[in-house]
């Protein structure tokens, strides 16, 4: 696994600062160096059985959307084709587009499924006349092949966006959206069975983009663009820890954590860095389990 970071908030349309997400992510890890302690519920020590390096971060270019999102996608590209699993750290949104375009030049357009969590769609047809912004990333990977509709699941919409037109739209492409009123009604794990075998199906590579405000602002205020009524943090951790585990994940992003909004104590930053230690641990465990 190799992280980097992705320090770019330019493609925002409200609170800014997920620039500073990488750094605060990394600052939440307080475990200490030396014999980062096993995961209680599986024994499992992640960065024993996985060989995880933190590269630092891109050399994204300040306030240059286009230029940022081709160092972004060169360098996961450059990652997959050494045969590790690139993991991403945002930023916003917008690197969503260059992370899954560089997972897919190596693994192939069209073979990787997606599973995006998200109170927002981020399927806008453009960014204020625009092409790239955090609102359009999933747009532009349906667009150019990279991740087809069909091959893309959405978990935790809610709020006053997309319109009905967008929203048809992802219907037509085959994308399937799991509003929270569907999961509230259903349950959590009714619903990631069901877009576990959808976004499988036929394909054995899967990209995960988490976007922090998946998660209810109450415990993840630090992003820019805050709905109310998310999944607990509780939830998202289980549920990336059993797509890792399940799935053969073959990239990741980690997005729009924005320090300056956070709550006391960072509790975004911290939820973030957890969360990336429940992909890390998934996939140890699927390590582990295929390996013995
Ligand atoms: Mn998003
Ligand atoms: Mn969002």
């Amino acid at each position: 696994m190799v992280i980097v970071g992705a320090p770019l908030d330019w493609g925002t349309t409200y609170r800014p600062g997920a620039r500073f997400g990488p750094r605060a992510i990394r600052e939440a890890d307080y475990l200490g160096a030396d014999g980062w302690r096993p995961h209680l519920p599986t024994g499992i020590n992640a960065l024993d059985v996985l060989s995880v390096v933190d590269a630092g971060d891109l050399p994204v270019v300040p306030g240059y959307i286009d230029q940022s999102i081709d160092v972004v996608a060169d360098a996961v590209e450059r990652i997959a084709r050494a045969g590790a699993v690139p993991i991403v750290l945002g930023g916003d949104h917008t690197i969503a587009f260059p992370d899954a375009t560089g997972v897919a030049r190596f693994h192939g357009f069209g073979k990787v499924a997606l599973i995006h969590f998200d109170a927002h769609a981020d399927t806008g047809e453009s960014h204020y006349g625009q092409l790239h912004g955090h609102g359009t990333p999933m747009r532009r990977l349906i667009e150019s092949g990279a991740v087809p509709g069909h091959r893309f699941v959405q978990i935790g919409l809610r709020g006053y966006w997309p319109g009905p037109e967008t929203l048809a739209w992802m219907r037509e492409q085959g994308m399937r959206s799991y509003m929270m009123s569907e999961i509230t009604e259903r349950g959590l794990d009714a619903v990631v069975d069901e877009a576990v075998a959808y976004a499988a199906k036929d394909v054995d590579a899967v990209f995960l983009s988490i976007d922090i405000d998946v998660v209810d602002p109450g415990m993840a205020p630090g992003t820019g663009t805050p709905e109310p009524g998310g999944l607990t943090s509780r939830q998202l951790m289980d549920t990336v820890r059993r797509l890792a585990r399940d799935l053969n994940v073959v990239g990741a992003d980690i997005v729009e954590v924005s320090p300056p909004y956070d709550g006391p104590g960072e509790i975004t930053a911290f939820l973030a860095n957890r969360v990336v230690l429940e992909v890390l641990n998934g996939m140890a465990e699927r390590k582990v389990a295929t390996s013995s």
